[in-house]
């Protein structure tokens, strides 16, 4: 009886808590000072070189891609002092700066997150790099983890 009770509990709690259609983690965002010094160091330590640097100059950086399985890592360096990750390396400098989920509606997502009470950066989506469609959830509302949802349109 209490068996069934706790399932039931479980799936109603399951149903209020699905936002979204997350498939996977996309990338994770790594805040470094210069891509110069830190893309050896990750090749180095992935054993595989990095396939992209791509510079988002709407964000003010410059941008280096590794792939570890279907997830990547994403290096970031500021191109300028006014970019957000000069200020996060100001603070807290160099390291894990966010997560990334993979989804198949950013927009809808987006919408979902603030409908369910949630604080957003971005009410819709942009573009990021390496060709996704990306939005930013507020820390506050995902655990302190600044986190990002990417689609990939030319899926
Ligand atoms: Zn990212």
């Amino acid at each position: 009886m209490l068996h069934k009770f706790c399932v039931l509990k479980l799936n109603k709690l399951t149903q209020n808590n699905i936002i979204m259609n997350i498939t996977h983690i996309e990338h994770i965002g790594v805040a470094v000072k210069s891509l110069e010094v830190s893309i050896p160091q990750w090749e180095l330590l992935l054993g595989s070189k990095c396939y992209r640097i791509e510079e988002v100059e709407s964000q003010k950086v410059r941008t280096a891609f590794f792939k570890v399985g279907q997830t990547k890592i994403e290096l970031l360096e500021p191109t300028s002092p006014e970019s957000t990750i000069a200020k996060f390396l100001e603070n807290k400098g160099e390291g894990v700066h966010h997560l990334a989920y993979a989804v198949e509606d950013v927009d809808g997502s987006l919408a979902e997150c603030e409908e369910k009470g949630m604080r957003l950066i971005d009410k819709t989506s942009r573009p990021g790099a390496d060709g996704l469609s990306i939005g930013f959830l507020h820390p506050k509302s995902t655990g302190s983890v600044l986190t990002e949802l990417c689609e990939d349109k030319n899926k």
